[in-house]
């Protein structure tokens, strides 16, 4: 492939014509280059040798720098912040409760009132399949290290000591942790970290636009992964293999929704060798996709399911959520979301736009083609990222992928200026990459 690339880049028709803008200089007269911190998803040398962009306080859609400059921010903080910044409600529930009580725990038989609150709310709220219980984490990538934790416990306590592999997806994103990242998909989390752990194996990503074979319909390609799933656990020995994991819509590794009846067949493989589903419904719970969880989008009957990223006093979340109603709002806003910006994929240096609900991925590619990525050292995804933060918007950029999770309660008014910008800033981006 890398061969491929190089002689694509040769061929060319296009060329770059200056260096890519730093994502952030924002802060450059405020004194924090060189500062202190270990930045994730850095190499070390560039969480200290980069400006950092500092973001000093938050306003519904919005976030303002150190400088007092507003961005609208597409990606919700990091796929977060469903309730935007400033909801008032949990402002006053958080103040309250640190008032109240700071800190308890949830060990042995003691724990709080809001915690068994919540329980009970998430459990009455998840409908796709009835859950028995709720455990509680710190973060998304500690939740999926339980599910690992779980699974293995009930295993041992169904004697089967062996039936212990993962199956995760290519391109998928599990989380940071050494499990979690282990079952993530995406080599960067890897390398150089001596990951994988050996129980994880990885499937194929269910990525149509990138790996359908010449005249392959969506359901066919479906298919096909579904009979390469099946053929890895014969392989592996069904009575190995604990659990699938995988996300409704894989977010990190470039927004990529499945493929028509994707989940239908996976879903009849893993029943038929007894194997859990845990669906991590992460970014995708809570409204993000119209529905209130990804399993109902996509009737996903899962064994386990991971929700995070509603982060302080979720019980208030979750009912500000529902009070909100927030899946209906996002049926409402989000058909212009999509297609206000997917009215943009005919750009010369797009090769896809895709997504589902309040998340969308753009892919930069030459001649539409997932074959003719533009060469790394070009930029181009960190050329519109530059492009969308100078014009007053936050996105996430991953190589030559952007992703955009915006906050679910934004207004039409916003969702046409983030259209706005994403159309300004892609102009920018292909007057440099001519
Ligand atoms: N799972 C998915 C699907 C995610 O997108 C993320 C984070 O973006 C995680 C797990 C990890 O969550 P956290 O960042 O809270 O550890």
């Amino acid at each position: 492939l890398q061969g491929h690339a190089e002689n694509l880049c040769d061929a060319s028709t296009r060329h770059f014509s200056s260096v890519p803008s730093p994502q952030s200089n924002s802060t450059e007269e405020n004194g924090f280059k060189g500062h202190g911190m270990l930045a994730p998803f850095t190499a070390g040398w560039q969480s200290t040798d980069v400006h950092p962009l500092v973001i000093e306080r938050s306003e519904g859609s919005y976030v303002y720098d150190i400088d007092g400059k507003k961005y609208l921010d597409s990606l919700a903080g990091l796929w977060c912040t469903a309730l935007g910044g400033s909801e008032p409600r949990l402002v006053k529930a958080a103040t309250e409760q640190l008032h109240k009580l700071p800190f308890y725990h949830s060990f042995w038989n003691r724990t709080t009132k809001p915690s068994l609150d919540l329980a009970k709310e998430l459990l009455s709220m998840f409908t796709a399949r009835e859950m028995g219980k709720v455990f509680f984490t710190n973060s998304g990538s500690e939740a999926n290290d339980s599910q690992v934790k779980l699974v293995w416990y009930y295993n041992n306590a169904l004697g089967r000591p062996d039936k212990k592999k993962f199956i995760a997806r290519s391109k998928s994103y599990h989380g940071s942790t050494l499990i979690s990242a282990s079952l993530s998909g995406l080599p960067a989390l890897h390398q150089k970290f001596d990951l994988p752990a050996p129980f994880v194996l990885h499937t194929d990503c269910p990525h149509y636009w990138r790996f359908h074979l010449p005249g392959e319909t969506e359901e066919e390609f479906a298919t096909r992964l579904a009979n390469n799933l099946e053929n890895l656990i014969i392989k592996e020995g069904p009575e190995t293999i604990a659990a699938f994991i995988a996300e409704p819509v894989m977010g990190a590794g470039g927004v990529i929704p499945p493929p028509k009846t994707y989940f239908e067949k996976v879903q009849a493989v893993v029943k038929k060798y007894d194997i859990l589903f845990i669906a991590d419904e992460v970014i995708t719970a809570f409204g993000r996709l119209g529905t209130m969880f990804g399993c109902d989008m996509y009737n996903i009957k899962p064994d386990l399911v991971s929700v995070a990223k509603v982060h302080l006093l979720m019980d208030l979340h979750t009912l500000a959520i529902q009070e909100r109603n927030i899946p209906d709002h996002v049926k409402q806003i989000s058909p212009r979301f999509q297609e206000g910006v997917k009215a943009f994929a005919g750009s010369p240096i797009v090769g896809e736009i895709r997504g589902v609900g309040m998340i969308l991925g753009t892919e930069f590619a030459d001649n539409k083609s997932p074959n003719d990525p533009f060469p790394a050292e070009w930029g181009v995804g960190a050329i519109f990222g530059a492009e969308c933060q100078k014009r007053g918007m936050l996105v996430r950029v991953a190589g030559d992928n952007i992703m955009m999770s915006p906050p679910l309660i934004m207004t039409s008014d916003e969702v046409e200026e983030l259209v706005s910008i994403y159309g300004d800033a892609l102009k920018a981006t292909e007057e440099r990459v001519a």
